[in-house]
């Protein structure tokens, strides 16, 4: 394929939930961008379910795309725990979510929430280059060109790496930063139909089996989101989850939850095993920098979170918002990255290290099991406050900070001046 320059303002590397949430911010902002996206197209429907919680919901609103969002996603009531016999042992209540934090939470489809960004981010112009995967960097003093697998390049004033928690951005950019961490359980899941759990729709439920942790949610048409993590000490080898196949697999969670509660062993049953996938999970709990020269990363490239924080999407959202109106407000890119990691870090690094928490409770052990089972209830009283903190972070989009009159933009930055 030939070789091409192309430039832009803001080049934006991944078109995952942070990556366009970063470009309808931007484009509010009246900062250009362009999306460069490794995957061959944009009707990426792969991924499971997510929880995406009231921030996160909050973050979306201010795209107006709250109920879009909300609209076929399930409204959950709450959370319940069970113990392995199938004991209710606490539960936490969201109804007030919405009078408390202006939003409820909703559990959905990874994919739908990805394909309401990424229509948006379609029908307001934004550029996307799908089959576009990075692979290399340059910096320059006044831009940085982007080398893609297919040998084009890219130039930009600025590079953004919404490219997940394997971000390629964050290798070429910041060498020294540490790998994603194996957080100790693998993760499995998938959908079910099973109609007649229609009338278990509400909660989520979260059950401390016998050998691994499952939760399930039943969206009111019968089907079910679930999954289960795998207690597996240390990190498998490359190759060896998918050398297990899919029948294997299956019968191996099968296995696992024997003795469980029902509907645990029914929900697994009725997925079909192809359609039941299974990765380690990893987070990132700190990186030294976010950013280097005119690079910044943003979402599960700068702060990656286990699924257990139930927090991943809606951190990534608010960090896109973030560095959008820092790079709207500061005069230059590098008070702008610098004030957008400040304000970040310590959130994400708190998120990160409850998640890691949350997770090892996951992990089974039948005598601390018992004194679980007698002081979560206390625990989940103790931590409201610290949920309410994380459930009610909001990020003002108006509410600049005022510059100073003689304030410039870097006239090297190529983003151009905006309305206040
Ligand atoms: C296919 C997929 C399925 C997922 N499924 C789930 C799930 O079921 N449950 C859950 O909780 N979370 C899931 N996640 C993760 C979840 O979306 C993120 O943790 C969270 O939403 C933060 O989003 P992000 O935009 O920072 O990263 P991501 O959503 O991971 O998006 C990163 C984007 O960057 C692209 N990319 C990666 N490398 C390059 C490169 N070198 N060049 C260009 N583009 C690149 C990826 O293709 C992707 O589109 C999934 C992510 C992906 C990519």
């Amino acid at each position: 394929m030939q070789n091409r320059n192309h430039t832009s303002d803001v080049l934006i590397i991944g078109q995952g939930i942070a990556g366009a949430a970063l470009a309808l911010f931007l484009q509010r902002a009246g900062i250009d961008s362009a999306i460069c996206e490794a995957r061959p197209s944009n009707e990426n429907a792969e991924g499971y379910f997510l929880y995406l919680a009231p921030n996160g919901m909050n973050v979306l609103r201010d795209l107006d795309l709250g109920a879009a969002t909300r609209d076929g996603a399930i409204h959950t009531t709450g959370i319940e725990f069970y113990n392995r016999r199938g004991r209710r042992i606490a539960a936490m209540d969201n109804s007030g979510d919405t009078a408390a934090y202006g939003a409820a939470g909703v559990v959905l489809k990874r994919a739908r929430l990805h394909r309401v960004l990424r229509d948006t981010v379609r029908d307001r112009a934004i550029p996307v280059h799908t089959n576009a995967k990075l692979v290399h960097l340059e910096q320059r003093s006044d831009a940085v060109e982007a080398r893609f697998a297919d040998g084009t390049t890219r130039s930009a004033a600025l590079v953004i790496g919404a490219d997940g928690i394997h971000s390629r951005t964050r290798s070429a950019a910041l060498p020294d930063a540490p790998a994603p961490a194996y957080v100790g359980l693998v993760d499995s899941g998938g959908f079910a139909s099973v109609p007649h759990l229609r009338d278990m729709v509400g909660p989520q439920r979260m059950v401390f089996g016998r050998r691994a942790f499952f939760s399930y949610t039943v969206h009111p048409s019968g089907e079910v989101y679930w999954f289960s993590n795998v207690p597996v000490a240390t990190e498998p080898e490359r190759g060896t989850l998918e050398r297990i196949g899919a029948e294997g697999w299956h019968a191996h969670l099968l296995h696992l939850h024997e003795g469980d509660p029902e509907p645990i062993r029914e929900i697994i049953g009725r997925t079909p095993p192809h359609a039941v996938d299974k990765w380690p999970l990893r987070d990132l709990p700190t990186l030294p920098r976010w950013h280097a020269g005119r690079v910044c990363l943003v979402g599960d490239a700068a702060h990656a979170t286990s699924p257990s924080s139930g927090q991943g999407a809606s951190l990534a959202l608010e960090s896109a918002m973030m560095l959008a109106k820092c790079l709207r407000d500061e005069p230059d890119h590098q008070s702008a990255f610098q004030r957008f990691e400040a304000s970040r870090r310590p959130r994400v690094e708190d998120v990160i290290a409850q998640a890691r928490r949350n997770g090892n409770h996951k992990i089974p052990n039948p005598v601390a099991g018992v004194v679980r089972d007698m002081l979560l209830p206390v625990f989940l009283r103790l931590g409201a406050r610290e949920a309410r903190r994380t459930h009610g972070h909001r990020i003002r989009w108006h509410d600049t900070r005022p510059r100073a009159r003689n304030e410039q933009r870097d006239s090297t930055t190529g983003l151009r001046e905006m309305e206040a």
